[in-house]
């Protein structure tokens, strides 16, 4: 059986505490592999070493750092589809879409080549008679990322790219489900010239979380998954005394306007709900109807969801893939059943869809009628499921989204100028859309949600990314005439 170790120091190092997890092959349902799980001594070494590698590191020169961000760019960007298989073996997407996702980490990776631009400072000449004031960003040191299974590539991306650049070493602690892509990712690293420690990986689950978290030479943590964790590793991590960034669930709405152009409309919001078979932060999971635009949305919705094609990630004609877990697929099928049980119409019903028998597969699945109280709208289910939830006016969609506890994305499919504008300006969701179903921003803006969405104050990647992995640091600087020199005991004022 394969065997996924670390990666610390700039070398791969077996586990030693003695306890693995599976890693399966989602479209077979077979284990294909056995993780390490580190310890609290294992995460220790890990640190070690890149507390050491943080000293030099810090000091190279920007010249320094952005040649092996571009040399790793290159790597990257003429070995996509290696990582897509991997990353499509182990979390089970079709594999066009984990190149994908490759393709929107790289930006995150081209972002961090410009990092000379992002870290430039701020300069008052002449404040005061012969005085300057200059701000500077600095390093914070160690700084980690624990990131959630569902994009394995792409979510490390959006961390080490910006923090390394920056001047930090980072440790990385992929989901224990799919670790391989961070793996292949920290080789890479080493091929482009990285330094030994600067990127690092501990394998692990709860045991490397929490010790990455408590550890006293980590200053920062990144953090990307589940609401309920995020909210754990957001309060354990600052009562550390760390600066924390937590990325939590959602529940994305897409509303629709009677006015929208129906067969666009649908088809964004197929794509939306049922690509990655609904294992994103980002995807559409309830769709609210306004008006007389449900009967032909939903009716629209139903005429595509047939010609989806599930399938293995690798098969060539594939679109949507399996779910993680098989665990995964059975609790995404009692959400639709007891959707059903509490009154919503099955209009489409991935369980009795035509999909490969082994493997953890679970067809599109349909859902009208639904209503804010039901479990199915309430909670983020993360698989296939799209919930249609039919109101009569736009004020009260825009309600019903800003009711939601959860604020990563949002949609709005319209015709109608006036109507988007005072959408984008009343929606209480992080990422907006204007008919574009998953707005996900380039890697130039920052990443992030509100509300249950985020915990802490700095959005993932692009300026806020910088602000995350930096602390500012003022200059007050005089150089004067050494014959103008006299004590003053008052306090410094400017004149
Ligand atoms: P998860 O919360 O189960 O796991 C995320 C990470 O936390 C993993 O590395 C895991 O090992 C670790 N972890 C799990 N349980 C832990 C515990 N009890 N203590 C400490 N650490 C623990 O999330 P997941 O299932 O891997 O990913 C899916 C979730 O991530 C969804 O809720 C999805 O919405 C969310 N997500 C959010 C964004 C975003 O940008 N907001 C992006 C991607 C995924």
């Amino acid at each position: 059986m394969r065997r996924i170790q670390h990666f610390i120091d700039g070398e791969l190092r077996a586990g030693t505490s003695g306890r693995s997890s599976d890693v399966y092959n989602p479209a077979t349902g077979e284990v294909q592999a056995q993780v390490d799980l580190a310890s609290v001594a294992e995460v220790d070494q890990a640190v070690i070493s890149a507390s050491a590698a943080a000293v030099e590191w810090s000091e190279s020169s920007l010249t320094q750092r952005t040649q092996i961000m571009f040399r790793f760019r290159e790597l990257l960007a003429g070995r996509v589809d290696e990582l897509a298989r991997i990353i499509s073996s182990e979390h089970g997407k079709v594999i066009s879409d984990a190149a994908g996702e490759v393709a929107r980490g790289l930006e995150n990776v081209e972002f961090a080549c410009g990092i000379a631009h992002h870290l430039k400072g701020e300069i008052n000449e002449q404040v005061s008679a012969g005085i300057e004031v200059y701000s500077l960003r600095q390093p914070l040191g160690v700084v980690a990322g624990i990131t959630p299974f569902n994009f394995p590539a792409m979510v490390p991306s959006w961390m080490f790219a910006t923090a390394i650049a920056c001047g930090n070493t980072f440790i990385c602690k992929p989901s224990e489900r799919d670790p391989s892509a961070s793996m292949l990712i920290a080789e890479w690293f080493i091929e482009a010239g990285l330094p030994p420690g600067v990127f690092s990986v501990v394998n692990g689950d709860k045991v490397a979380v929490d010790a990455l978290i408590d550890h006293e030479d980590v200053a920062a943590i990144s953090f990307v998954g589940s609401t309920p964790i995020a909210s754990y590793v957001y309060n354990r991590g600052t009562a550390m005394g760390k600066r924390v960034q937590a990325l939590g669930g959602a529940k994305n709405h897409m509303l629709v306007l009677p006015d929208a152009d129906i067969d666009m409309a649908a088809d964004a919001a197929v794509s939306a709900a049922y690509g990655s078979a609904g294992e994103r932060c980002m995807a559409i999971s309830a769709l609210i109807a306004v008006g007389s635009v449900a009967d032909e949305l939903v009716e629209a919705i139903s005429t595509r969801i047939p010609d989806i094609k599930v399938g293995a990630g690798d098969e060539p004609d594939a679109e949507m893939g399996p779910l993680i877990t098989g665990e995964h697929c059975a609790r995404v099928a009692g959400y639709v059943e007891r959707a059903q049980e509490a009154g919503a119409v099955a209009v489409v019903d991935g369980s009795q869809a035509d999909v490969p028998k082994s493997g953890f597969f679970y067809g599109p699945t349909l859902l009208d009628r639904v209503t804010p109280e039901m479990e199915c709208y309430s909670d983020e289910i993360f698989g296939p499921v799209l919930v249609v939830v039919r109101v009569e006016t736009f004020r009260e969609a825009i309600d019903l989204i800003n009711s939601n506890p959860f604020g990563n994305g949002t949609a709005i499919f319209t015709r109608d100028g006036g109507a988007a504008r005072q959408f984008q300006h009343e929606v209480q969701v992080g990422m907006v859309g204007i008919n574009v179903p998953i707005p996900v921003p380039v890697a130039y803006h920052s990443f992030g949600g509100w509300k249950s969405s985020l915990f802490g104050d700095t959005h993932m990647y692009g300026p806020e990314g910088v602000r995350f992995y930096t602390r500012a640091k003022a200059v007050t600087a005089r150089w004067p005439d050494p014959s103008s020199s006299q004590i003053d005991l008052g306090f410094p004022r400017n004149n």
